[in-house]
Order: structure tokens, then C-alpha cells, then sequence
């Protein structure tokens, strides 16, 4: 089948609701992926930061595999050990007591919101429901994360949306405070903005907003969905900032490639979504679960080092090309953002990437985002700076 074809076909018979790039990705190895008719692209996207482990990394393949002949699916009426291995691993790496599987990312953070206002009811019964979110935050597609999503043009045509929320400046304390009261239960925050331009918050109002948090018995949440399992070289990105968060999310990149998400909390709140209150078909499916315990495994500390090390190396030399596009490059890890000067043109320099067989992608208004797979090699990064720095020229 030629691309075309291909295309046609998707226009024919799938909803037109993502503006996709005219590639088509047919297999991967490592972090190179091959499209339909043998092209080959270097990979700074990973999905959307989801094949953390690139592609037929041999120990995930093995424990997919292994997993989907033994077991693909049982309900949650019923215990399986891949789920069970999994949330210990996670808990025993985190400090956190307690996890929640779900299936992406939007999801878990209707799970959370759910822990939150849950945690509240029980404690103050009625009325103190409220989170407040960021302005420029991603939380997910669904009625109620999308309200929880602090961009208006995220507020539109799905009338009406859940209530509840209310929006504060990032890196902004006093502004958390100024949308404070006695209706509050939570904050709820990204560490590093990532639809919104990989946006870093800063040490100090992450701190000074945890213990404002504690004092209020405001639960304090961050969505790790992007920044989570290594993404920023730490498993969490919250353990970078030197606090524990009373739950987290995570998704994209737990699973290596394979739709599983979740909610992780402290001791505190692992009671509070009690039995009968929060469920999902999928969650905790057997061979996501067994492929997240390997992407766990491979993600030791010696990786955790790596990524730092890849991820400076990249930012140090985006920002060697000197070029006059760029405003700075900034982020954590292997989460990188090149932000763009007002005015320049950043479709045109992306679609020069692709055109050059170099997958990135976009975030907020002027941001390049990467986010290869955490397992990208030196000579793959090589590739992929030589078509940014021609790009950015
Ligand atoms: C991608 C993302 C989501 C949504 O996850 P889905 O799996 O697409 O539902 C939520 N929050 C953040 C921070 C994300 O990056």
C-alpha cells in the first residue's frame, strides 16, 4: 500500500479530529522508525513520550510476549501478579503507599480529582470541592479534565463542564492564594508544563506551595503523566523538587508502548477511593502491567544518570548553534524545549525537520518540544542535532 492510499483511507473511514503530520510510521528499532515506503526518521518524539524504551527493545518484547501467551486479561474481580509487582516497584521507588492502574493519562486524572474530592467529603462532608489548577496547563480531553485544563480554548463546544475549578499563575504563590478558600480541597499541577511549552515551575514554588498545601490541608497532586517514569531523569519528576506530592499521576511512558496509567498516593489518602468507588475494565491489564515492570526495571539509577547526561548534552549543543531563531532551550532530562523567538516560524522549521526525516514535536505557542526515547544512543542524537542545526540555520 502506498501513503496515499493510506491516507485516502483514513479520511474515508476515521474521525478527522488530529492534525497529522503526511508520515506513516510502518516499524522501529531502537530510536529510528521506518515509514511505509523505507524511510527512515530519527525519533525525538517518542509517540508523545510513550515508546520510553524505544522500539523491540528485546527484555520489553519478552515480557509482552511471554505475558500475552500466558495471560492477556483477567477482570479486577480476580488478583494477577503482574499489577501487583508492578504497584510494589513503584511504591518501594517513590516513598508513596498506594496505586490506582487506569488506561491514559485524561483518566487517571479524573481518578485523581475523584481521590481529592473524596478525601475532602470525608473529612468536611459538602462544599469544599474546588482545585485549584495553572493557567497554560494540560490535564487530559475528558468533560471534566478539560475544565480542569487552564486554557480557554480548551473551554469550548462541550457545554456544559464539570465545575469546580479555578486557575492560578505558575510560579506564582500569591496568586494560588488569591484563588484559595474555604470551597478548596487541592492543587493540582505539572512540574514542567508540557503541552503548555516545557515550562519548568521553579524550585522555590514548589516547595513554598507544599507546605501552603499542608497548612490548608490542601491535598497537593502533580500530573506526572508526561514528566513521570524517567522522562526528566528521576523516575518522578516530584523527587527532583524535594517534595511527595499527596498522589501523582502517570501514563504515557509506564507501559513502553502499551496503553496503562495510574494514580499513586501517600499514606494518607490510600483509603480513600474505598471498594466500590473508583473502577476500570482495563486497569492493571496483565501485559501492560508486565511490560511497565520491565520499562521499571531498565530504568534504574545508571539509566536515570543517563538520561540527565543525554539530556544536557542535547540542550548544551541546541544551544551551541548560536542560531537566531532561538530564544532559550530549557527543561529536564530528556524533556527538551527549544523556545522560538516571537515571530519566527515554527511550522515551517518543523516541517524542514520532517522533511529531513527528524520526528519532533510542538508545544504551547513557539516551543520545538523533544522527547526521544529515554534509550536513545549518542549516534542517534548526532543524526537528529545535524537536521537541527541545518533546520535552525
Ligand atoms: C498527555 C497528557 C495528558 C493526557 O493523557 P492521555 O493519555 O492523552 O489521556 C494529561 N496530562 C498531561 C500532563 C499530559 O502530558
Amino acid at each position: 500500500m502506498t501513503f496515499e492510499e493510506l491516507k485516502a483511507r483514513d479520511h474515508q473511514y476515521v474521525m478527522q479530529t488530529y492534525g497529522r503530520f503526511d508520515v506513516a510510521i510502518d516499524h522501529g528499532e531502537g530510536s529510528t522508525l521506518y515509514g511505509l515506503e523505507g524511510q527512515e526518521y530519527t525519533d525525538f518524539a517518542s509517540g508523545i513520550g510513550v515508546a520510553s524504551l524505544g522500539y523491540g527493545h528485546p527484555a520489553w518484547v519478552k515480557a509482552v510476549t511471554e505475558q500475552a501467551s500466558k495471560l492477556a486479561h483477567t477482570s479486577n474481580l480476580f488478583y494477577t501478579e503482574p499489577y501487583v509487582n508492578l504497584a510494589e516497584k513503584l511504591c518501594t521507588r517513590t516513598g508513596m503507599a498506594s496505586v490506582f492502574f487506569a488506561n491514559g493519562g485524561g483518566e487517571a486524572n479524573e481518578g485523581i480529582i475523584k481521590l481529592a474530592r473524596k478525601y475532602s467529603y470525608d473529612k468536611y462532608g459538602m462544599g469544599r470541592s474546588t482545585i485549584i489548577t495553572l493557567h497554560n496547563s494540560f490535564h487530559g480531553r475528558t468533560i471534566t479534565t478539560l475544565q480542569a485544563t487552564g486554557q480557554d480554548v480548551f473551554h469550548q463546544y462541550f457545554f456544559p463542564f464539570t465545575e469546580g475549578f479555578r486557575y492560578a499563575e505558575a510560579n506564582d504563590l500569591e496568586s494560588v492564594k488569591a484563588q484559595a478558600g474555604d470551597d478548596v480541597c487541592a492543587v493540582f499541577l505539572e512540574l514542567i508544563q508540557g503541552e503548555g511549552g516545557v515550562l519548568p515551575m521553579d524550585q522555590q514554588f514548589v516547595q513554598d506551595l507544599a507546605a501552603y498545601c499542608a497548612e490548608n490541608d490542601y491535598l497537593l497532586l502533580v500530573d506526572e503523566v508526561q514528566t513521570g517514569v524517567g522522562r526528566t531523569g528521576s523516575l518522578f519528576c516530584f523527587q527532583q523538587y524535594g517534595i511527595l506530592p499527596d498522589a501523582c499521576t502517570f501514563a504515557k511512558g509506564i507501559a513502553g508502548g502499551l496503553p496503562m496509567a495510574g494514580v499513586i498516593c501517600n499514606e494518607k489518602c490510600r483509603n480513600v477511593l474505598s471498594p466500590g468507588t473508583h473502577a476500570t475494565t482495563f486497569g492493571g491489564n496483565p501485559i501492560a502491567a508486565n511490560a511497565a515492570c520491565t520499562v521499571l526495571d531498565v530504568l534504574d539509577d545508571d539509566m536515570m544518570q543517563t538520561i540527565n547526561e543525554k539530556g544536557a548534552y542535547l540542550r548544551e549543543s541546541i544551544a551551541a548553534f548560536d542560531s537566531e531563531y532561538v530564544d532559550c532551550v530549557r527543561g529536564m532530562g530528556l524533556m527538551v524545549g527549544i523556545v522560538l523567538k516571537d515571530g519566527v516560524d515554527r511550522s515551517t522549521l518543523v516541517k524542514k525537520c520532517y522533511e529531513q526525516n527528524l520526528l519532533v514535536l510542538t508545544a504551547g505557542p513557539k516551543t520545538i518540544r523533544l522527547l526521544p526515547p529515554l534509550v536513545i544512543t549518542k549516534e542517534e542524537m548526532d543524526k537528529g542535532l545535524a537536521v537541527l542545526k541545518n533546520v535552525l540555520a
